[in-house]
């Protein structure tokens, strides 16, 4: 029987784990924590959304680069990880926001338990404590366990070490020299789906701080995303703005600085407001509040924004309103993102995440660099590389 070694213990392994045939493949997971899926727990202790139900064409657009994870989704989508959940006893129900996650009663650590149940029915042996540290001349991989150095020889090596964000989950990224070692091209990390900094001046953050903005359309260059953000003391965070992360690295990276747009009112148009505001009864500040619904927070970062001539002009108040601009100066730390984009460079791996300078081993998940917003496309894109991975393994 052939031996396949997974390293790293996360979705993606667990995934792949459940679903090599048992009858060919002798399966060991090398995890350098002392339990699984740290990093999926933390995921747990959010939203828990563990796909999202929009149609499978939908979903591939949300991807960058799409074309890596095409084949993976559509062989394993959505309502098939949703049917696959169910067999272990997984029940997910969608919410409104067409996120998708398991119904109420049901805790991550059930769902945790649920894969480790069907990898115990599988024979899939773990090794915990195992911390890979490359590998020796015979290219057979290297742990460091207790304090000793252990040799691995297997026929297939799959690693799936996650990204570098929320290291104390395991998933720290100190691998990426091991490959660069090998000559295998690789991408630094950077963060993705994060909060981002902005500039407040400090009279205004005791007006804005731990406010959400809602039902307000976001964007970035081409990228554009309605939903919710909350103001922090540190900038703006939340799905909508997570949404347009690769956009505003983009002009971080090129420019030093991003600009994001708020559309406060997107049901309304510009005339309307225009409208609302000429009304000669009111102040601008309760024409704002009274007849725009515009929140307190909001209006302080108008007035902030805008002279007094701007201010009284109500032409000029409504297109703010219809386009708020805020500068992003960084995005938060890496530590601190939800993911991470960079890792192995996806031109380094094959249409089925084998590694083309080093036969029979294999990368999958958040290691590769790839990118996607929240709202479980994260981890069904791990779950689909798991599955797509173990059915061509399957089948050789
Ligand atoms: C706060 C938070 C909330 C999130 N919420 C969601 C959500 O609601 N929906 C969603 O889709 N996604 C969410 N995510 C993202 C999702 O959890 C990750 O994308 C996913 O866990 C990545 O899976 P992976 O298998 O690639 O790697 P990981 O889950 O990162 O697992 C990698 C494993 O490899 C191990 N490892 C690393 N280095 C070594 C080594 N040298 N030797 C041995 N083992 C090693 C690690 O300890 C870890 O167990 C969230 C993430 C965070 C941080």
């Amino acid at each position: 029987m052939r031996t396949i070694s997974i390293v790293g213990g996360g979705p993606a392994a667990m995934m792949l784990s459940c679903m090599l045939d048992p009858a060919k493949y002798r399966v060991t997971i090398c995890e350098k924590n002392v339990a699984l899926g740290r990093k999926f727990l933390v995921a747990g202790k959010g939203g828990f959304n563990l796909t999202h139900s929009e149609p499978k064409e939908e979903m591939l657009k949300k991807y960058i680069p799409a074309s890596f994870i095409q084949q993976a989704l559509f062989s394993f989508d959505n309502d098939q990880l949703q049917n696959w959940l169910q067999e272990l006893g997984i029940e997910t129900y969608t919410g409104t926001s067409k996120r998708v996650f398991p119904i109420k009663g049901i805790r991550p650590i059930e769902v945790l338990h649920a894969f480790l149940k069907r990898m115990q029915e599988k024979n899939v042996q773990i090794k915990y404590g195992h911390t890979w540290q490359g590998w020796n001349e015979e290219q057979e991989l290297l742990f460091g366990h207790e304090g000793k150095t252990e040799m691995l020889r297997s026929d297939i090596t799959v690693f799936a070490l996650g990204g570098a964000s929320w290291k104390v989950t395991g998933s720290d990224g100190s691998w990426l020299e091991l490959f660069q070692q090998q000559g295998i091209g690789t991408h630094p990390f950077l963060p993705s789906n994060c909060a981002f900094r902005v500039d407040w001046k400090e009279e205004l953050i005791k007006a804005i701080e731990g406010t959400a903005i809602k039902n307000a359309v976001f964007s970035c260059g081409t990228l554009q995303k309605k939903g919710e953000a909350v103001l922090t003391r540190f900038g703006i965070e939340g799905s909508a703005v997570y949404a347009l992360s690769s956009e505003i690295r983009k002009q971080l990276l090129n420019e030093g600085s991003a600009e994001i747009r708020m559309d406060l009112k997107p049901d309304l148009p510009l005339a309307e407001i225009e409208q609302r505001l000429k009304n000669e009864n009111l102040s601008v500040k309760d024409a704002l509040l009274k007849k725009v619904n515009i929140t307190e927070a909001q209006l302080a970062l108008i007035k902030k924004h805008t002279t007094k001539e701007e201010f009284t002009s109500p032409h000029k108040l409504a297109a703010l309103i219809k386009s708020f601009p805020l500068r992003i100066s960084a995005m938060a730390p890496l530590d601190d993102a939800i993911s991470s984009v960079g890792g192995i460079a996806l031109q380094e791996v094959n249409e089925h995440f084998e590694l083309k300078k080093m036969k029979n081993s294999y990368c999958i998940g958040e290691m590769l660099d790839w990118d996607a917003p929240t709202g479980g496309y994260l981890l069904q894109a791990c779950f689909s590389m798991g599955h797509s991975l173990a059915a061509h393994l399957n089948r050789i």
